[in-house]
């Protein structure tokens, strides 16, 4: 029987548009998928979305849709990205499909016979955001996990019987190490379930928007119980065809974030142990990715898009970069610089350039056909010393990618095409193509079949992580469809000898400057129009503590304003106020950036503001400008701005600072 392998993303929960940091989970998991399939293994990987809970069904009513109807927008906005971005997801499940309602009522009846499931009573303090009961002082108190107002709530509830899992679940722990995976994240579940673990409340009768209880449709259930189950629920469970559940459960891996831990390694095996199911092998969290220093979130309106990166340096630049750039599992920086820097010197300039001067040198020397290395006589420690490398290249690869430390196998990798480029430059291949000497044909023969098999060997390794680039390399090798190879038996000096190339074309097209600042002002201009859409959400029960943006206050947000009109209460939001410039000064390696420091009358501000080519900075100090105090603050070239300078701008004329012909005290609100 062959092997086989199920690989899962989370389901994204649809309170939130994609962005680049589900991008990132869901590329990683692609590129562990692609990488089994090339390796022979039958390979499931699933996605999708979660859809149920009362954030949605609030968010919904604030935008005046149907909780369906929103969940349908947003779900297929997931579906669209991943397709465009051509992953190889087997299936995509949605919580609200009837299938995997069915999975689940068929999952909670089967928990509630084997005597897990009670009904009780519950007063406390509710938190929306997390979708979770916390312990918190009372009406209003903030909640402990994100710092928002909770509600008070008391319903009749059914419990899950979590306590009776916690000797089991450190159990699993401590013989099963290889079940959560980093290190930190397992000590951290360690010590929680170590400290005690309470009944879960597994129901909701304040709200309506999610699967019914099993005879019982007041209740709706658990919105985590609901998600976690989709994990079964798509290969056919609680359905009549369980053949793919029968093939693949239990999954070898679940890729989340740190932030959803507790809810994979406590809660899904207590749920699956008490179905009496398989428990999965393996949970992996990764780390957040960070858009320079903070974490990324609708509030902070620090969100990158990945269409900005598709559109401008397309898919293979963002995986490799995503998985090139952040050490797995922990919290990793995301920048336009870095991605442009690093996509010009290892991609473009590194595989790229290999790719391009090797074959367009056999092509010229040797009619487009793979020459034939010579024997003993012609060969040189060099040559041995790449086929060397390659081979250890291979295995080292191979065993930093199963641990999922993608970083450290790409830099091995390249570091394959670093040794090659530096082995064509000593040998000077051009140079032996001018001499028609026997000796010279020789070494040059093998100097350019070390270097094309050297190619090849690391185009197959990063095919998982770059599928079009390689795609592209490996036939222009005159190999065909890198997607027919088997990369088990990847050794060196397959590549045959008279293999004819196809047409060579560069692969990555060098990046100029531009591209980082067009990236920028994609992303500028798609910011306010995602938050405008962005109603009473945040991404999942995740982000760090945000206290300034509760669901409440945008759920508040009336529906019935017409279109393009805001009313007076959202122009309120908007703190205006006179401030005078204190100190002015150029932004280094910025040419249209100046930081200012703006007094308002209370405290002085740092303000990082577009406008160095129409004003010089000294003309600026001692002038009264108008600055939105309340934006949330956020980071240009490093800089923290905090506010934000009005000023009226033409299309393509310069900004003109918003000023008073009378004088205003300094600290004066506008209204
Ligand atoms: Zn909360």
């Amino acid at each position: 029987m062959t092997e086989k392998f199920y690989i899962t993303t989370p389901i994204y929960y649809v309170n939130a548009r994609p962005h680049i940091g589900h991008t990132y989970t869901t590329i990683a998991c692609d590129a562990i998928a692609r990488r089994k399939r090339m390796l022979g293994v039958n390979t499931f990987f699933l996605t999708g979305t979660d859809e149920h809970g009362q954030k949605i069904e609030r968010a919904a009513e604030a935008a005046g849709k149907t909780p369906q109807q929103l969940t349908d927008e947003v779900s297929s906005e997931f579906r669209a990205l991943w397709d465009r971005m051509g992953i190889t997801y087997d299936d995509f499940i949605r919580t609200t499909s009837e299938r995997h309602k069915r999975g689940v009522q068929a999952l909670w009846r089967r928990i509630r016979d084997n005597g897990y499931i009670y009904k009780g009573h519950y007063t406390g303090q509710y938190c929306v955001f997390d979708e979770l009961y916390v312990d918190a002082a009372g009406p209003g108190a903030p909640c402990p996990e994100c710092g928002r107002p909770t509600e008070t709530v008391k319903e009749e509830n059914y419990f899950f019987k979590l306590s009776a899992f916690q000797q089991k679940l450190l159990d699993l722990y401590a013989g099963h190490p290889e079940f959560i995976r980093p290190e930190t994240r397992r000590n951290e579940v360690i010590s929680f379930v170590r400290s005690g673990l309470r009944d879960l409340s597994i129901s909701r009768s304040t709200f309506s928007w999610g699967i019914p209880v099993p005879d019982d449709p007041k209740h709706v259930i658990y919105v985590w119980m609901d998600a976690l189950s989709n994990y079964i629920t798509a290969l056919g469970y609680g359905s009549e065809d369980t053949r793919l559940y029968d093939q693949f459960w239990p999954a070898d891996v679940h890729m989340i974030g740190k932030e959803i831990v507790r809810f994979h390694c406590v809660y899904w095996p207590a749920f699956l142990m008490a179905a009496g199911l398989p428990l999965p092998k393996g949970i992996v969290a990764h780390g957040w990715l960070l858009f320079e220093e903070s974490k990324m979130s609708k509030s902070r309106g620090n969100i990158v898009r990945s269409e900005t990166i598709l559109d401008v340096l397309g898919q293979d630049a963002l995986r490799y970069f995503l998985l090139r750039e952040i050490v797995f599992g922990q919290d990793g920086s995301f920048s336009f610089d870095a991605l442009v820097q690093r996509y010009n010197a290892e991609l473009a300039n590194g595989l790229g350039n290999l790719a391009s001067r090797t074959l367009t040198m056999i092509t010229r020397y040797f009619q487009g056909e793979v020459p034939y290395p010579s024997p003993a006589a012609a060969r040189h420690a060099a040559d041995d010393a790449i086929a060397t490398l390659a081979t250890r290249t291979i295995a080292e690869f191979n065993a930093l990618f199963d641990q999922y430390q993608f970083s450290r196998a790409l830099e091995t990798a390249w570091g394959l095409v670093a040794a090659v480029d530096k082995y064509i430059v000593e040998n000077e291949p051009w140079s032996l193509g001018e001499k028609q000497d026997e000796q010279s044909r020789a070494r040059l023969a093998t100097v350019l079949y070390t270097s094309a098999e050297a190619l090849r060997i690391v185009t197959a390794l990063a095919h998982a992580v770059i599928p079009l680039a390689t795609a592209k390399i490996w036939s222009q090798l005159g190999l065909g469809d890198i997607s027919k190879f088997d990369l088990s038996k990847l050794k060196w000096g397959q590549l045959k000898l008279g293999t004819r190339l196809g047409k060579v074309d560069p692969v990555f097209p060098r990046s100029d400057k531009s591209a980082i600042e067009r990236m920028q002002n994609m992303e500028d201009q798609g910011r306010p129009l995602a938050t405008a859409v962005a109603v009473a959400t945040e991404s999942q029960p995740q982000s760090a503590p945000n206290p300034q943006v509760t669901t409440q206050a945008s759920a508040a947000t009336p529906a019935t304003v017409p279109d393009g009109k805001i009313g007076i209460d959202d122009f309120a939001k908007v703190d205006m106020r006179v401030g005078q410039v204190k100190v002015a000064e150029k932004v280094k390696g910025a040419e249209k950036l100046l930081r200012l420091e703006v007094d308002l009358g209370s405290e002085v501000r740092q303000v990082v503001a577009g406008i160095a080519e129409a004003y010089a900075p000294e003309t600026l100090i001692g002038r009264k400008v108008v600055i939105v105090a309340n934006l949330v603050p956020r980071k240009l070239r490093g800089l923290e701005s905090n506010g934000m300078i009005v000023a009226a701008s033409a299309e393509g004329g310069r900004p003109v600072l918003a000023t008073f012909a009378e004088d205003v005290p300094v600290g004066t609100r506008l209204k």
